[in-house]
């Protein structure tokens, strides 16, 4: 894996990519793996205060909310996103009550009225819609081969693999093999 600073994504939306690549599909590496683990994953990202233990089905729903992130960013890359995908969302932010404050800076954001696991995932919706209409989201991205999420900084926005050491040079190499297998 490349190094994390050249994937990180700025600001708050950087939780967000770390969030999503709680999961490794080209490891098949879940670091979720219990509610106790999404407990002190969200308490070590600030998402969550309360010392409460998380149940069963909010670690599932912490998991649909991350599946349906990755669909979305997916789909910002290439494809349209699963309808699936947005109800789950639409449902996560539902929810959590998403609501919008006003701050005496002149600022306004989306907050979430309810606490636990329901407002930490309401809080990273609230990332992912700042980040859509500030314009950082489309530049989030999963990569073709092992959709590993990352922020995607070249000038033209052409980076299309989590790291060319990696998944960018086995699918060159594929892509040789086809190519000679095509011309004999
Ligand atoms: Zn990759």
């Amino acid at each position: 894996m490349e190094a994390v600073d050249r994937q990180a994504a700025p600001g708050r939306l950087e939780l967000v990519r770390e969030f999503v690549n709680t999961y490794d599909a080209g490891t098949l590496q879940e670091e979720l793996d219990s509610p106790e683990q999404l407990r002190l994953w969200l308490i070590g990202h600030g998402l969550l205060a309360d010392e409460r233990p998380v149940s069963g089905p909010e670690l599932e729903r912490a998991l649909s909310a991350r599946e349906a992130l990755r669909d979305l960013i997916l789909a910002s890359n290439r494809r349209m996103p699963g309808s699936d995908a947005l109800e789950t969302l639409n449902r996560l932010g539902k929810e959590a009550s998403l609501t919008v404050r006003f701050e005496q800076d002149g600022s306004s954001e989306l907050e979430p009225a309810v606490p636990g696991v329901n407002g930490a995932i309401g809080r990273m919706l609230a990332i992912v819609y700042a980040s859509m209409v500030d314009g950082t989201w489309s530049r989030l991205k999963a990569c073709e081969a092992c959709e590993w999420a990352y922020y995607d900084r070249s000038k033209n926005r052409s980076r299309t693999w989590c790291s060319m050491d990696t998944c960018g040079s086995r699918n060159k190499a594929r892509a040789y093999r086809r190519r000679r297998r095509t011309h004999g």
